[in-house]
Parts: structure tokens; sequence; C-alpha cells
């Protein structure tokens, strides 16, 4: 099993992680702990070595590479997946002898022939290419624009006024009235489940998956951030409801892996790199397919497994939470939309639980995956990890409403200031992203297709190999 699992949680007192609660929290697939069979660390190791670019968790995390290829792989592991958007799923069940078995992509060239292998070469170098563009304007934007603190201080400055300057309504106004048109659609969704006409009954399931989409990953998110309220103590109530009635997660493990992991190293290499994102041993179409659908199932079982590392009054908290929330979901079936078994209760409970998964899975790993990554001993300063590691997608009407603006078109705002609520930081949008281009640093941007298609294209690179570490020369 993974280290991790005997490990403390590192920084669990607002302090960063020490270096070896962070060799514990190393074991991710995507620092190349995928197993003895993994090639992706060996060969990359001794020129990082060579090149002084590789910090004491990529040492530890080579040592303990050694010492897996020594003994024999574990028949099964499991590593959390901690959700981009607050609400915190897990995903990860990797079967070792299943995984050998299900890797396409080492058949497919000998399947398709030289002109495949050419063909995912060229993706390779558009890969690379991509990945330097943003680091060289950055680079050009430093030395011609002073320090980085002085940029960061100049942005924060322009945001402060803008919100200064908004009302309550729209600083959390607006996304509270969201939430709470979702909590009033809930009845509506259980009541059309009764109905025998078709169209009323799949109007249900979707007034209830959009539903639960927008107070799961929209409510979690926002309240895991404190985004939703100025007071702590409501922060602390809405973050028990949203994270784990609603999305069957522990408030803890939400908060850790998503606020303190997540935002405060962002895409750096064993820390916030999103790499409990990384399914290596899935082919490129059962994970964007079909693996979207283990989330619903394997969020509350990852839960539970994490309360052994909280107290126990902490785990019997949220124990009851996430048993409340999960037993009334079942009980409403039964008793307000007339289901007749357990077993069909159950059913509708899966289908609205992963209506939108596909674009849930999707979106957390478009928005930061292939994109520069940074070594955690030269992380660069806040404004050019932000600005280089984070992308935004076009607005989206269905997943704004359900996810956030802050997780679709202004991840990169919402990154610079977590603590906005979602209005404010498509308020601020402007400012951030005229700013950012002024000072000629990098303002990522993409379509949801043109993502999707590169994820598909370039899944061996960006999800299975282990990425490269960009360093900014004079810039950490
Ligand atoms: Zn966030």
């Amino acid at each position: 099993m993974l280290l991790a699992e005997s490990c403390p949680i590192p920084g669990r007192n607002g302090g960063p992680p020490t270096p070896d609660q962070m060799n514990c929290e190393l074991p991710h697939p995507t620092v190349g702990l995928s197993g003895p069979q993994s090639p992706a660390l060996q060969p990359l190791q001794p020129l990082l070595l060579e090149q002084g670019h590789v910090s004491s968790p990529l040492k530890a995390c080579h040592s303990l590479q050694q010492r897996r290829r020594a003994e024999p792989p574990p028949s099964a592991s499991t590593a959390a997946i901690i959700t981009e958007s607050g609400c915190y799923v897990l995903l990860q069940h990797i079967c070792d002898t299943f995984s050998e078995g299900v890797r396409a992509q080492i058949a497919l060239p000998a399947l398709f022939g030289s002109g495949f292998v050419a063909r995912r070469r060229r993706r390779a170098d558009t890969l690379r290419a991509r990945r330097s563009e943003p680091m060289e304007l950055a680079k050009r934007g430093l030395r011609e624009r002073g320090g980085a603190e002085t940029l960061q201080g100049e942005l924060e400055a322009l945001v402060q006024d803008v919100v200064r300057s908004s009302s309550w309504w729209e600083r959390h106004g607006v996304d509270c009235a969201i939430l709470a048109l979702s909590l009033l659609a809930v009845p509506a969704g259980f009541l059309c489940l009764r109905a025998e006409n078709t169209l009323v009954f799949a109007l249900g399931i979707t007034i209830l998956g959009v539903c639960h989409y927008t107070l799961t990953v929209k409510g979690s998110h926002l309240a895991t951030h404190g985004a939703l309220t100025e007071s702590k103590r409501w922060s602390r109530i809405w973050e028990l409801f949203f994270v784990e009635v609603c999305t069957s997660f522990t408030a803890e493990h939400a908060n850790y892996g998503h606020v303190k992991m997540h935002h405060g190293y962002t895409n750096v290499i064993g820390l916030g790199d999103s790499s409990t994102w990384k399914l290596p041993c899935l082919n490129r179409y059962v994970y964007m397919f079909l693996a979207p659908f283990l989330i619903p199932i394997l969020t509350p079982l990852v839960a539970l497994e994490r309360l052994r590392e909280v107290a126990p009054q902490t785990a019997l908290r949220t124990l009851s939470l996430i048993a409340l929330g999960l037993y009334s979901h079942y009980w409403l079936l039964l008793n307000v939309s007339n289901f007749r078994s357990p077993a069909t209760a159950l059913a509708c409970m899966f289908v609205t639980r992963s209506l939108l998964a596909h674009p849930y899975l999707h979106v957390n790993i478009f928005q930061h995956i292939g994109l520069p990554m940074f070594s955690p001993d030269k992380k660069p300063q806040r404004v050019h990890m932000m600005s280089l590691g984070v992308l935004n997608l076009p607005r989206l009407p269905v997943l704004d409403w359900t996810f956030g603006h802050s997780i679709i078109s202004c991840h990169v705002e919402h990154h610079f200031f977590p603590r906005l609520s979602d209005n404010m930081c498509l308020k601020v949008k402007p400012v951030v992203s005229q700013f950012l281009q002024e000072k000629q640093l990098p303002y990522n941007e993409d379509s949801y297709l043109a993502r999707f298609r590169l994820f598909l294209n370039c899944y061996e690179e960006l999800m299975v190999q282990t990425p490269p570490i960009t360093e900014l020369v004079g810039m950490q």
C-alpha cells in the first residue's frame, strides 16, 4: 500500500509540510511510483540529478522506486483524488495486475505502424512548444517589468479596489441565491420522479443531477474557500453541509488537499500537481469516458478510508453527516418519489450523482495538466506560478451554473484570489486579464473541445509520463 497511508497529514497546523511529510505525499503516479514496470521516471532522474533540479522529495521518490523494484508489487493500491473544485472526490483503485493489461498505448505502435509513431512524435513536439511559449512570455515580462512581488502587489491593489466598490449582493448574494435556488428545486425533482410520463421523469433526473452538482461542486468549493460569507462560524457550517452532507467527503481533507496543497503549491511536483487525477493504468478512452462513473461510488468510500487519519470525534461527526446525506437521498426516493425497490432507488441515486461526472473529471485535468510544472525547491513566485500553471475555459452556461465561474472561465482569477466568490471572480476577470497581458505575463485560455482533443491525442505524455520540470531562471 502507499506510504502516505501511514504518514500524518503534512501542514495540518497551518504551516508548510516538513521534508519528511512531503516525502509521505509523494507516492503519486506523476512522480514515477506507478510500479516497477513504469519506465517514466527512469530516464529522467539521472538528467535531473545532474542538473541539480531534483528536490529532496524527488530523491526520496527515486529511492522509494528502487526499493519497490526490489519488492514484489502490491496487489492493489488506493489513493485519493482531491478534486479541483472542492468536491473532493477520490477515485483510485489501481489493480497492478489489471493495469498492465489495459495499457493500450504499448500495443498501439505495433498495431498501427510507423505512421502512428510519427504522428505521436509530432504531437509531443506540439506539446513541448505549447509548454515553452508561456514560459518565454513570463521571462520577458519579468525582465521588462520589475519584480514578481511588485507585480502581485499591483494586481492585488487593483482587485481590492473592485471588491471595495462592490455590494454584498455582488460579493456573496448572487452565489448564495444560486445555491438557495438549487436547494429549493430539489423537492420538485423528487416529485417529478413520481410521474409515469417518461419526459417528466427525465426532467426529474435532470433537476436532481444539476442540483446535486451545483451543491457539491460549486457549493463545496466556495464553502471550502470561505467565499460564501465573511462570518467564520457560518463558513464552517456551510463547509460541513456542502462537503460532508451533500458531497459525502471529509471537510478536513477537502480543505487540506484543495486549499493548502493545490492552491498553495499549484503545479509543484509532488504537492499541488494534480497528479492524484492521473490513473496511468487506464487507457485514454477508459479514462475519459468510463472512469467518471466511478466518482459517485468512490467518493464516500475514500472518505471512509480517510477517517482513520482524523480524531475520533471528527470521524464520528463526518460519518454521521455523510450517512445523513446519503440516507436522506435514498429515503426521499422511496417515500416521495415512490420507488418500489431499494435497487431502483440506488440506481436512481447513481444516475443523478453521475449526470455531470464527465465534465467534472475533464475540467479538473484540463486546467493544470500540460502546463508548466515546478520543482518544490525552485518554485516560482506566486504571480508566475498562477499565470503559468492555470488555464481558463470559455463560458459554458450549464457548467457556469453547476461548477461556478471560478472553476470554468475564471480559474486563473480564482487561483490569484481564492477567497472571492464566483460572481466576484467574473467581475474582476477583465482587470486580471488586462493586467497580465499588459505586463506580458501568460494568461492561458483554451476551449473545452481543444483540451479534450489534446488529452485524447497526447494522453501518454500528459497523463502517464512524468511531466517535465519547468525551471524559470531568475524567477524563483
Ligand atoms: Zn479552489
